[in-house]
Parts: C-alpha cells; sequence; structure tokens
C-alpha cells in the first residue's frame, strides 16, 4: 500500500487539523496587508483557515486571525476579508473539485 504524506493544517478557528488544500489561507504581507491568498504562496505571515463562512465567522468573533497573525485585525479588516472570503468561496470550491482528478 502506498501512502503520501499530506501536509496537515490547522484551522485557526474551529483548531481542526485539515490537509492544506482544504484550507484558505490569510496572509500578512511584509507591508501589513492582510489578505486572501488562493495560491498559498504569498510571502507573509499565513494562518489557515476551513474553506467555510462559519470558520470565518467564528474567527471573526474570537479575533482568531489576531492571535495567529500576531498583528491587530480592525473589525474593518474582518469585514473585508469577509466580503473576499464569500467571493473566494466558490473558486475554492470549484478548484477543489477539478483537483480531484490528480489524486487517482
Ligand atoms: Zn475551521
Amino acid at each position: 500500500m502506498k501512502q503520501r504524506k499530506i501536509p496537515l493544517r490547522k484551522c485557526v478557528a474551529c483548531q481542526e487539523m485539515m490537509p492544506k488544500k482544504e484550507l484558505i489561507r490569510v496572509v500578512k504581507t511584509p507591508s501589513d496587508d492582510i489578505i486572501i491568498d488562493l495560491t498559498g504562496k504569498k510571502a507573509g505571515r499565513g494562518a489557515y483557515l476551513c474553506g467555510k463562512l462559519s470558520c470565518f465567522k467564528l474567527a471573526k468573533k474570537s479575533r482568531a486571525l489576531d492571535r495567529a497573525l500576531k498583528h491587530a485585525v480592525s473589525p474593518e479588516i474582518y469585514d473585508a476579508l469577509e466580503q473576499d472570503f464569500i467571493k473566494v468561496e466558490d473558486e475554492f470550491i470549484a478548484g477543489k473539485e477539478a483537483a480531484v482528478d490528480d489524486e487517482s
């Protein structure tokens, strides 16, 4: 049986360990912008969230991103990220479905 190591990351909201590609990365760039990074390759400190709006809302409520990014995240930034999160969610789910073929 072939075993494959899947890199796991923890969702900062629900604390669940998930394969990296199941998570949406939020990154604090070197210029202190806090943005969603769908490529997972942007430089900066990253935090991972399940690709679910419910987890984003939980992170917002508990200020989990502040802790994970070691940076104060203003409510305005949480609001802006939430809008982006809703936008990327569909793209993210579509990307995941398209990636299923690579697995077999
Ligand atoms: Zn989660």
